[in-house]
């Protein structure tokens, strides 16, 4: 990998944009509704030393188009709800919104200020661009973190594939499927490095009791490895078709990598429970396409969104290629029962996480003797 990659998602609010191609990703923020409520309900609720006069909250990879509201604006409006029911006065808020430096913050910012209507709450907001995987908030300041389909996202493909030129994909499959161990191994250690760090920075830049709740693609505990059929993997699929269609060169194909991992419900429990700053309030694993309009699932859709997805980072290595990708991808799903296929053999779930931050009680043997 020459440079660093692009991840993120298309621009603009075009046809081909993550704006207009992002309602699965929608329909799965609204399932983090009832727990970013009860976090709320959490922080509000505290005894009245610990009650905050201040609310920041964040949401981490906001992309843009509407899905970047749809978090804090549940946050905002579950506090409104809560403070209507009393008499004092509710805390100002503050909303930030994080994603790479390359994220669309134009469209995001223009869309922001819808959040300022009224003064019940008092709402200001702000960008934090950057790397989740780096020191984004000052310590001690985050009330709420909230974060969608975004921590899947590796801060890098493993080195241990890059460096020794170890492909993660592969034209042949029993090569293919040969390597898969050593593979799967390198993307989970991955993870795991990253999604520690990203628990250590969260815990020095969040409130004693601040709440985190998360959503991202992942795997069941009991579904194995082998059978892993990651959106990754289906990328890869289309891919290795293009190349052998002669569209993309093949030594171009086994040097790309996506970093992508998807972590079983149990390997984010021990993770976190490894690193030691949040407890697990609630863990929810379910199918992400339940909710989603079935009459939407046809192969320009499923084309498309890959395409939101995928474009930059893809573009990036191997050259404008995205018109014969989204030939081949509904050329590939138009076969009749492809698709069904295709979506039953891939048993992807969304792995949702409600956190609290551990209270550190300091007992100071000064004080005691
Ligand atoms: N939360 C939105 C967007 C998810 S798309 C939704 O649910 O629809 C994933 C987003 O994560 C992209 O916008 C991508 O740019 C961002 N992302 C990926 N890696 C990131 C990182 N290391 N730091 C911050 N944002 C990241």
């Amino acid at each position: 990998m020459a440079s660093k990659q692009m991840l993120h998602m298309n621009q603009g609010q075009e046809e081909t944009s993550y704006a207009r191609n992002s309602s699965a990703q929608s329909v799965e923020q609204n399932k983090m509704k009832p727990l970013i409520e009860a976090a709320i309900l959490d922080l509000c609720s505290r005894s009245s030393t610990m009650l905050p006069t201040r609310m920041v909250i964040a949401d981490l990879g906001c992309s843009s188009g509407p899905n970047a509201l749809t978090l804090v604006s549940i946050a905002v409006q579950a506090i409104h709800s809560h403070y209507l029911q009393f008499v004092q006065p509710p805390p100002e808020v503050w909303v930030l919104l994080n994603d790479l430096p390359h994220n669309d913050f134009n469209t995001v910012v223009q869309s922001l200020v819808t959040l300022h209507k009224g003064n019940d709450p008092v709402v200001v907001t702000g960008v934090a661009p950057g790397l989740f995987y780096e020191r984004l908030f000052t310590s001690g300041s985050l009330h709420l973190v909230c974060s969608s389909n975004s921590l899947h996202w590796l801060s890098k493909a493993p080195g241990v594939l890059t460096s020794n030129k170890i492909p993660a994909y592969d034209i042949d499959e029993h090569a293919r499927l040969e390597r898969l161990p050593i593979v799967f191994e390198a993307y989970e250690q991955q993870f795991r490095k990253d999604f520690t760090l990203f628990l250590k920075l969260r815990a020095k830049e969040q409130v004693p009791g601040g709440r985190m709740v998360i959503s991202l693609p992942g795997r069941r505990s009991d579904q194995l490895a082998s059978e892993l059929c990651h959106l990754r993997e289906t990328l890869a699929r289309i891919l290795r078709i293009m190349v052998i269609e002669g569209v993309i060169d093949k030594a171009k194909f086994e040097s790309f990598y996506v970093p992508m991992h998807g972590p079983s419900d149990e390997d984010l429990r021990v993770i976190i429970q490894e690193e030691g700053s949040f407890f697990i309030g609630e863990m929810r694993v379910h199918d992400p396409r339940s909710g989603v309009d079935n009459a939407l699932m046809v192969p320009s859709w499923f084309a498309i969104m890959m395409r939101a997805v995928f474009e930059p980072i893809s573009v990036q290595h191997f050259g404008d290629v995205m018109d014969e990708f989204m030939a081949c991808t509904e050329q590939r799903w138009s076969q009749p029962g492809s698709l069904e296929e295709e979506v039953a053999g891939n048993p992807l779930v969304m792995l949702v996480v409600s956190l609290t931050k551990v209270v550190l009680v300091e007992i100071y043997i000064g004080c005691l003797t």
